[in-house]
């Protein structure tokens, strides 16, 4: 479903990724790990337009999207969260989704609606939508809360519901499991699962390895801003490379 091919990033003398190829299969979780400041959120921002990439190009589902904006790719179907929570804090959960239900042109109920110029019918429509999604991300008892005033794993719930709300083909997940409790954690995994389910594809960065050896078909794993390894999450595990990268100083975790 996309194909990154030959990435370049280049930050000054820096190169954040260094001829990164990136295949990822229509319907898997793909992984992609790493030690920190290997490249895994540079390649999220190459491939959700934030970055224009020094050299490589993407295609997502066979056209090219390196080079079109960040909204025009979101409106081709990739949904992202960030690595840290960007949700609009004094807007209640309901109106958080519904603001990424506002982007949401591209289906044909949407258009039928916009095209009926009627406020009314699409106000209705589009807070269903935000109540099936709400309960899909497990938060209908907390449509009604603030934002700022969830607690943190709800709140990354919540942007993942937002992301949703696009309708996404593929959703890229950056560290969805980072400062949530274990209950927090089993719950993310659930809903990753139900979500991949439901027909989407998924890209998870991920530093906890115990969400990514239950939900991951595949792992990439990077490194000083190349591609080390590549396989199933039992493989990558017993990987001498990655072992390796991860004991090899300078990082945490
Ligand atoms: P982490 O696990 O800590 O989130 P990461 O794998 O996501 O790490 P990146 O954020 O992709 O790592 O960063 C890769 C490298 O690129 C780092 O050395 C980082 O400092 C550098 N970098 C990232 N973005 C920029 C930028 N906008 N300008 C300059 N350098 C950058
Ligand atoms: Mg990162």
């Amino acid at each position: 479903i996309l194909n990154a091919d030959q990435i370049v990033m280049q930050f000054g003398g820096l190169k954040a990724l260094n001829r990164v190829d990136l295949l990822i299969e229509k319907g898997t979780v793909h992984g992609l790990i790493g030690p920190n400041g290997s490249g895994k959120s540079t390649m999220m921002n190459v491939l959700t337009g934030i970055y224009l990439p020094t050299d490589g190009k993407v295609t997502y589902g066979g056209a090219l999207i390196s080079g079109k904006t960040p909204s025009a790719i979101a409106l081709s179907g990739i949904a992202r969260t960030f690595q840290n929570v960007q949700l609009f804090g004094e807007m209640t959960a309901t109106e958080n989704i519904l603001v990424g239900l506002h982007h949401t042109f591209g289906s044909s109920l949407w258009d039928i609606l916009v095209a009926s110029r009627s406020d009314r019918l699409y106000e209705v429509a589009a807070r269903q939508r935000a109540a099936s999604i709400l309960r899909f991300v497990g938060l209908d008892d907390l449509a009604d809360e603030e934002a700022r005033n969830l607690p943190y794993g709800k709140q990354r719930l919540l942007e993942i519901g937002r992301a949703l709300a696009l309708n996404p083909g593929l959703l890229l997940l950056d560290e969805p499991a980072a400062g949530l409790t274990a209950p927090d954690i089993k719950e993310l995994t659930q809903i990753i699962k139900k979500i991949k389910e439901s027909g989407v594809t998924i890209i998870l960065i991920e530093h906890h390895m115990d969400v990514v050896m239950s939900v991951c078909d595949i792992v990439t794993v990077l490194d000083f801003g190349q591609k080390i390894a590549e396989g199933s999450p039992a493989e990558i595990q017993q990987d001498a490379r990655v072992i390796e990268a991860y004991l090899g100083g300078s990082q945490k975790d």
